[in-house]
């Protein structure tokens, strides 16, 4: 230790800019210098970046994580802003993917992360390919609909990879860090709860997503110090300002499909993705094939705005998003045999 240099608390190994940067969490001792250097040579993965996803990357980049990959299909819109992270009224009129547009934010915050945005969609059958390719040291949970978290469970048990579940909806949100040791997320549920239901139509408020990242981010902070992760499932709720906090260690099922000793895993690489698909409300998914996102003008209707990777359309007066890898989001359909008619419609109109 310098008796001379002035941050005679810092470890001699953290350069002094780095240890200036990071000093007002190194000097709780909990974290401290030890955890600081293992998140700087950590690589997370965030799924997701909305709500969760984009505050969690915020944070994670402001603390000095040395390598952060995002994954998320979207693009910003208006209604996004108000509990999403970084994003503002010029991404969502230039249509900007979510990945581009947080990634250039968080270079601005903090030039020494290494970031890697990736605009895609998360699968069942793509999942294992892309974690086996980014290696990340842990996943965190950013996604807005719950069954995948699901699907998360089952992968980074198979992969070994620890990983932390956040969820919001409504008033309430749930946290939950997973490591394997205790219960897995199936152990505690068998299926998606009622009120885990989520989707753009469903409320939720901004008090919620900040508290969740908070305590994701802390059970980042206490595995990476080496106390691990804290075995709790805890609820939030604070708009009534309540919180419940449940020791669920004694919770893990023998006999779970997952994690009890079979690895029978029912969702990875199974479910291929259906060609429509309800969404939220009148929105329908409608996969075409990705070409068809350069042939955009043979689709009826008309081409509202565009950019490299997004097309707004007018089809018949309903608006619809169409993707560079051939997703199409159609607003404004009442029922599933309208949107079957009109997919085959769309679809005879590419021939
Ligand atoms: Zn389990």
């Amino acid at each position: 230790m310098m008796p001379h240099s002035g941050h005679t608390e810092e470890s001699p190994s953290m350069n002094s800019a780095s240890a200036d940067r990071f000093s007002r969490q190194t000097r709780y001792a909990p974290f401290g210098v030890k955890g600081q250097k293992a998140l700087e040579s950590a690589h997370l993965i965030v799924m997701g970046a909305g709500a969760l996803g984009s505050h969690l990357a915020e944070q994670l980049v402001r603390m000095g994580v040395g390598k952060l990959t995002i994954v998320d299909m979207d693009i910003v819109e208006i209604s996004n802003l108000h509990r999403q992270a970084l994003y503002d009224e010029a991404d969502a009129l230039e249509m900007r993917p979510k990945v581009y547009a947080l990634a250039d934010k968080l270079r601005q915050i903090n030039s020494e992360v290494e970031i890697q945005p990736l605009y895609q969609e998360i699968t069942p059958t793509n999942i294992e390919r892309l974690l086996t390719d980014v290696t990340p040291d842990m996943l965190l949970d950013g996604m807005d609909h719950f069954a995948i978290r699901f699907l998360f469970n089952e992968v980074c048990h198979k992969l070994g990879l620890p990983w932390v579940y956040g969820a919001a909806v409504g008033g309430k949100g749930t946290i939950y860090a997973i490591d394997y040791t205790g219960p897995c997320l199936r152990c505690l549920m068998s299926e998606a709860p009622e009120t885990a239901e989520s989707c753009a139509i469903n409320s939720v408020i901004p008090p919620v997503i900040l508290q969740v990242v908070s305590y994701q981010i802390a059970e980042v902070m206490r595995y990476l110090a080496g106390t691990g992760f804290s075995g709790k499932l805890l609820t939030v709720d604070p708009f009534n300002m309540k919180q419940q906090s449940m020791d669920v260690s004694r919770m893990k099922n023998p006999d779970c499909p997952v994690c009890g000793g079979q690895a029978a895993y029912e969702l990875l690489g199974v479910a291929e993705p259906k060609w429509v698909e309800g969404s939220c409300g009148d929105t329908y998914v409608f996969r075409f094939k990705s070409q068809h996102f350069d042939n955009a003008d043979l689709f009826p209707g008309h081409i509202l705005k565009t950019n490299p990777y997004v097309k707004l359309l007018d089809i018949d007066g309903r608006s619809a998003t169409l993707f560079k890898d051939g997703r199409m989001n159609v607003h404004g359909i009442e029922d599933a045999e309208t949107a079957e008619a009109l997919y085959q419609h769309l679809l005879k109109a590419m021939k």
